[in-house]
């Protein structure tokens, strides 16, 4: 079929499963010790370092555009949460494994109300300290940030474009701190995009394109025309570096959170963490974060749904970006509009290739079903699309070949004393009227 070969499935299996949209849990048969996979990605820890300077640089920055951090101190950051009782409930509903299951909040990140709001405001700041310096609004690092939004800079950065290629919440991201500093700013929208999401955009003056195909064409249609003009910057989430290291500043707070939670984390004591996949840049900038922090302390895995697992099927492919999920037959249709992507970043997926430990995918009931046992259990909204990180704990209990990871890793005894981080990755700002919808929403 296509790109691939009766030969390439008979010698990867698992292609055929990722074919017939089943569920699976592969295990990354190039993964290998971090300091060996560390030796070949070109994003260095001082880049990660370099993009937490920045933010802090950011900070008043960002106070000023956003009062509601003012307590933080101007720094966007999620709260990690212990949830007993998800986790007594989806033990009871399906078997999880042991250790302490634990919610990172991303869905209730600052400004975006989900994980974009790391990437995404972070290469705005970036793009926008590095026109700042070079119109002489600031004069360098030390100098005060808050006149990035006088009056006369935002004069300046009126005539300056900023566009973006989205299956939403990217493009609230980037829309929302484009707006704030005064950019315009153009969001081009794949089908997949939820109304709200478009709605609260265009309240904001952002101009929103809307696309009949997938967040592939959204991002080659925005790309193309933002190449055309040169006042014109293009967030390029096949390819972003910069939104790849702003996600990875993640880690060493987390690092701080767990610190305080009295919460270790070593060869003895080990960190799965489950994180949502689109196109790859928030769970591949996560991921690689934790490694700098935690090393072989930690293993994560991408959650993907069965009608797009872009990411999966370019790893296990060894295609990367060159293959797309219609490639296999799949549709790329799926109700996790925050994961509806069709083919990969290859950069990403080339940077996870030596260090990510598998791959999960579920059917799309699941994510729905998965949203409402959090809410019920423990009051916490978050969307349906983040919810696919609880495929983890409970694959991680269910699936042969995970039992094999964990014997080959010498992790089999140590699962009582085991952290599992589940990365809810949106859902602060869905409207009420949207999370009735997804609380009636039952797919099978
Ligand atoms: C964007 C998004 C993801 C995944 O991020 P990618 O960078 O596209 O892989 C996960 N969950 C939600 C809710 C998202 O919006």
């Amino acid at each position: 079929m296509g790109i691939l070969t009766e030969n390439d499935f008979e010698k990867t299996p698992v292609l055929k499963d990722i074919r017939d949209a089943k569920e699976v849990c592969w295990i990354n048969p190039k993964f290998t010790d971090f300091t060996t996979a560390k030796a070949a990605c070109d994003v260095t820890e001082a880049d990660v370092e370099d993009a937490e300077e920045r933010l802090k640089r950011c900070a008043p920055l960002i106070m000023e555009c956003f009062p509601e951090t003012k307590e933080a101190g101007g720094i966007i950051e999620s709260p990690l949460k212990a949830v007993p009782k998800l986790q007594k409930l989806l033990g009871a509903k399906y078997g999880i494994c042991e250790g302490k299951l634990l919610l990172k909040m991303d869905s209730h990140l600052a400004i975006a109300g989900s994980v974009k709001a790391r990437g995404g405001i972070y290469e705005v700041l970036k793009h926008t300290e590095d026109l700042a310096i070079e119109a002489g609004i600031i004069s360098g690092y030390e100098d005060d940030y808050t006149k990035i939004v006088s009056p006369k800079a935002r004069e300046f950065f009126s005539k300056k474009l900023m566009q973006v290629g989205s299956t939403g919440n990217l493009g609230m991201s980037i829309g929302i701190m484009s707006a704030a500093i005064g950019y315009k700013a153009i969001v081009h929208m794949s089908a997949d995009a939820k109304q709200w999401k478009k709605d609260l955009l265009r309240s904001r003056g952002v101009t929103v394109i809307e696309y009949e195909g997938d967040y592939g064409e959204a991002v080659k249609t925005g790309r193309k025309q933002s190449d055309e003009n040169p006042d014109s910057y293009f967030v390029d989430d096949e390819n972003s570096k910069n939104l790849f290291v702003g996600y990875a500043v993640s880690a060493r707070r987390l690092k701080k959170q767990l610190d305080d939670m009295g919460i270790v984390v070593d060869a003895d004591h080990p960190m799965f963490a489950y994180l949502p996949c689109g196109v790859g840049g928030a769970p591949g900038g996560i991921g690689y974060g934790l490694k700098l922090v935690f090393g072989d302390a930690v293993h994560f895995f991408f959650v993907e749904p069965t009608q797009a697992p872009c990411m999966l099927l370019g790893l296990a492919s060894g295609k990367h970006s060159g293959i797309c999920v219609q490639d296999v037959g799949l549709t790329g249709k799926t109700h996790a509009d925050g994961l509806a992507v069709g083919r990969p970043s290859g950069f990403v997926g080339k940077v996870m290739e030596p260090m990510m430990s598998g791959e999960f995918t579920l059917d799309d009931w699941r994510i729905y079903d998965y949203m409402r046992d959090l809410q019920e259990s423990e009051n916490i909204f978050i969307e349906p699309s983040s919810a696919a990180a609880f495929q983890g704990p409970i694959f991680m209990k269910n699936a042969p070949s995970m039992q094999e990871y964990l014997k080959k890793h010498g992790l089999e005894d140590k699962l009582s004393d085991s952290i599992h981080i589940a990365w809810a990755t949106g859902g602060n700002l869905v409207p009420p009227e949207v999370r009735s919808e997804f609380a009636k929403t039952y797919l099978k």
